[in-house]
């Protein structure tokens, strides 16, 4: 098992030094071993074949590599670590499936309190904490991960590393450590995993990786129990550090009894076993913190001597089986595991130097840094003559300047003092005139200079007048002076003024490109807002062209003479009364009776005949109801209503009731005969809201539809009243004027055909033609239609053509027949303009092609 355990993976390892010595070592070191204990003395370990194997190896790598002494002084480098312990269970093996069958497992593990319980009995445990407790189903890697990775890595980091599995034979220290998982990857133990991440961390470059496998004992197959000790000793080296990584297969910790051993293994295993016990003497000491540690008293304890207590990082895997037969093995498994977490390691980075790769290092650094040293220094040199000659040259240049504003000031000074003392003469000259004498000469003055000595005139001036002169001269210099100044200043005024003139007219230029920006995005922004205002007009058409249909009722192309004014009447009613009232009217109709409703339009109290006429508006407002209505006297009510009452509440719902029930030719008769339309006149006359009005219109508007009621309608001033109603300007108004004309107009166009009427139109007689033609094109859809629709019916009979040619109405029947969006009225316009001789005469005058 050996053998197979460290092969395969050493051929696969080309960069690795391998000293497999096992096969060769095995006796040798086993006696070496066996001496030492019975000699107890201090033969060396490792035996000296593999010493020479191992010092062989490393002599042979490419960098040699002294070690530094482990007392190193370094001792920022040093950190406490303590022994981590991890408890792992065997899962039960066939022959305690069926031995124990009966029995309890004698543990029981909690992972996650990271506790393990031992029963005593069957009421009673021990409890112990480890610092990673795995299950009999945790997996290889999961305690590869918790038990040997942090010692990996650590080694990797330069630390040395200690994993040992500690337990009872057949608990599994081989499975945790050895196993190579050949025919299930997921098997592989700590060895195969520890060694393979630590050859993917190093770099073949700088690291020498040295692997050796060693057997302490040989192998002794006592009954399916195997004792060995065995420990793999892997080397990892870096440039700077050398670390070890021991890996230690114990032998089982169980009493010789156990095992089973006899004659001459039965020496071996007590030697193993003395080696144990001084391990556990060991760590005893260590984790009582004892002066003396004895770890020359076995092989076992001096090759562990830096893993326990010295300067490794060490891990230690207790293994147990879950037989309660074992139970006292479990149990001092687990004091072996208990008294090695007390114990503390020292951990130092061991630090190793290669001193002449490192000076060669350092000298090609050397080197690097002279040649960048040498090159700065050239490079500041040629710079520096650069800069030399740049301010030599302006230095001359500033001499040359400077040595010629001052020949032009000299000059300038010379020129000033000579008309300065012109002045002085002059002004000498007449204040001599004046005084005449008391005078001293000039020539004598404190200068001592001599001004006869020039051919100057000796000039007098008073002592008083000198001092003057002079304080006037050194005024004109100080004056002069400061003028300079202010020139020196003024000009660099200018300069900085140039250049935020510069600054302000480029920020101009920037703004005047935003504000370009600005504008174009503004007409962008409105030629949208123009196509939006298209797309609103053209979709409120819609809405109203729509909602004329729905007013009409879906069929219908034509208005007819009951043009229905029901659903707004009713729409209106409903927002007087509120929805939830409708039910209560229907609900009291029938329990109160119309009879009883009716006599309430009549009471003495206001309210109570506001809600009554209500009440019976939404009756009204169904067609079922009208009849019965009328016959209990409704109507009258409604009109007598309308004339008692002087609450225009009251107005406009009793209008909107009979603007209702005048949808019925025998009511539009009734309304008449009982002077309806001078009352609806005169609630017109004195109507406020346009509301009202609108009822009221609606109400004519309807009786127009009645061919037998034309005259009486006309007579009775019925026409004038809707005509006056334009006055107000409220659309829905004039939607029912509208309405009311183009009823009235069909009326009339009907009876010309029919040969009943003759003469011009009611309609242009009373004057309507102007609002008609000026309506035609109204923007309201609804007043536009029914006029377009009543120009039409005037025009059909040639007795209105020149009326209407004089009237402007000629141009909105082309305009109809070219433009209106309804089919039947474009088509019934153009009909007539082709039929009628006076608009043919009239379009051909105008050179208008009709033909
Ligand atoms: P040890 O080395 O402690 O004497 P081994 O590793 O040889 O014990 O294991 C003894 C037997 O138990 C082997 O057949 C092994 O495959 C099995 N075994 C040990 N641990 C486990 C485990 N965790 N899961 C499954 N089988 C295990
Ligand atoms: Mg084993």
């Amino acid at each position: 098992m050996e053998d197979n355990n460290v092969s395969p993976f050493i051929q696969s390892l080309p960069k690795v030094k391998i000293d497999n010595v096992k096969r060769e070592e095995r006796k040798e070191s086993y006696s070496t071993f066996r001496r030492g204990e019975e000699e107890g003395g201090e033969s060396s370990f490792p035996p000296s074949s593999f010493k020479s194997k191992v010092q062989q190896s490393t002599a042979s790598s490419a960098t040699s590599l002294r070690r530094s002494s482990t007392g190193s002084s370094r001792d920022d480098s040093t950190v406490s670590r303590r022994v981590r312990v991890a408890v792992r269970l065997r899962p039960r093996n066939a022959e305690e499936m069926v031995a124990d069958a009966d029995f309890a497992d004698c543990v029981e593990l909690q992972p996650e309190l990271k506790r393990l319980k031992l029963r005593k009995n069957n009421w009673d445990s021990d409890t112990y904490e480890f610092d990673e407790v795995l299950t009999e189903f945790a997996s290889q890697k999961r305690v590869y991960e918790g038990v040997a990775k942090p010692v990996v890595e650590s080694v990797l980091e330069g630390y040395n590393g200690t994993v040992m599995a500690y337990g009872q034979t057949g608990t599994g220290k081989t499975y945790t450590l050895g196993r190579l998982g050949e025919e299930d990857a997921a098997d592989r133990g700590i060895m195969l995993r520890a060694m393979e991440d630590i050859l993917a961390e190093v770099s073949p470059e700088n690291d020498l990786v040295s692997v050796s496998y060693l057997q302490v004992l040989s192998t002794m197959n006592v009954v399916a129990h195997a004792i060995d000790c065995s420990a793999i000793c892997g080397y990892v080296c870096g440039i700077s550090s050398f670390s070890k990584l021991v890996i230690v297969d114990l032998a089982g910790s169980e009493r010789i009894d156990k095992s089973g051993s006899e004659g001459h293994t039965l020496e071996e295993a007590k030697s193993i076993n003395l080696s144990l016990s001084a391990l556990g003497k060991c760590i005893n000491a260590l984790a009582e913190n004892s002066a003396h540690v004895p770890v020359r008293d076995s092989k076992l304890t001096r090759l562990l001597r830096d893993s326990f207590g010295g300067t490794a990082r060490t891990s230690l895997v207790i293994t147990i089986g879950p037989s309660p037969r074992h139970r006292g093995e479990t149990s001092s498994t687990i004091m072996f595991g208990q008294r090695a977490m007390k114990v503390e390691n020292m951990v130092k980075i061991k630090e190793e130097f290669d001193y002449k790769s490192l000076s060669r290092r350092l000298e090609i650094q050397l080197d690097k840094l002279i040649a960048e040293h040498e090159r700065q220094k050239m490079h500041f040199r040629m710079k520096l003559k650069g800069w030399l000659w740049k301010h030599k040259k302006r230095i001359s240049e500033v001499e040359l300047s400077y040595a010629d504003a001052l020949e032009k000031e000299k000059l300038r000074c010379q020129t000033d003092y000579v008309e300065s003392v012109k002045r002085l003469e002059e002004q000498w000259k007449e204040k001599q005139e004046k005084h005449g004498h008391g005078k001293v000469k000039l020539g004598q003055s404190d200068d001592g200079i001599d001004q006869k000595s020039n051919g100057v005139p000796p000039v007098l001036f008073a002592p008083g007048e000198v001092a003057e002169i002079k304080q006037k001269l050194q005024n004109e210099i100080l004056l002069r002076k400061a003028a300079d100044a202010e020139i020196d200043n003024l000009k660099s005024q200018l300069i900085h003024w140039k250049q935020t003139e510069a600054a302000r007219n480029a920020e101009l230029l920037k703004l005047r490109k935003m504000l370009e920006d600005e504008a174009c995005q503004k007409a962008k922004l409105e030629e949208e807002i123009e196509m939006l205002q298209s797309q609103l007009l053209q979709i409120s058409f819609e809405a109203d062209e729509s909602r004329r249909n729905l007013d009409r009722g879906m069929g219908g192309n034509t208005p007819s003479s009951m043009d229905s004014l029901m659903p707004e009447v009713k729409h209106q009613q409903l927002r007087d009364s509120g929805d939830g009232e409708k039910a209560s009217v229907v609900k009291l109709f029938e329990q109160v009776g119309l009879h009883k409703i009716l006599s309430l339009l009549e009471s003495e109290d206001a309210d109570v005949r506001i809600h009554a006429v209500k009440v019976v508006a939404n009756l009204a407002a169904e067609e079922s109801n009208q009849e019965k209505i009328v016959e209990a006297g409704g109507l009258t009510s409604l009109l007598t209503l309308l004339k008692s009452s002087n609450d225009e509440i009251v107005h406009r719902v009793a209008a909107g009731a009979i603007a209702n029930l005048a949808m019925n030719e025998t009511n539009q008769e009734l309304i008449m005969s009982q002077g309806g339309i001078s009352l609806l006149s005169l609630t017109a006359a004195k109507a406020q809201d346009p509301q009202t009005l609108r009822m009221v219109a609606g109400a004519i508007a309807n009786l127009c539809g009645n061919d037998k009621l034309q005259a009486k309608l006309r007579a009775e001033g019925g026409v004038r009243a809707l005509l006056g109603m334009v006055g107000c300007r409220h659309p829905d108004v004039l939607a029912q004027v509208a309405r009311g004309i183009a009823n009235f107009a069909k009326c009339e166009s009907r009876a010309s055909s029919q040969g009943t009427k003759s003469g011009r139109s009611v309609l242009i007689e009373d004057g309507a033609l102007p609002w008609i033609v000026q309506n035609a094109n109204n923007e309201a859809s609804p007043i536009r239609r029914h006029i377009e629709l009543a120009l039409c019916h005037l025009a059909q009979h040639e007795i209105n053509a020149k009326e209407m040619i004089n009237g402007g109405a000629l141009w909105e029947l082309v305009r109809i027949s070219r433009d209106c969006s309804r089919e039947d009225i474009r088509t019934l316009a153009l009909r007539i303009l082709k039929s009628s001789p006076s608009f043919q005469a009239e379009l051909k005058r105008l050179r208008v092609d009709y033909g």
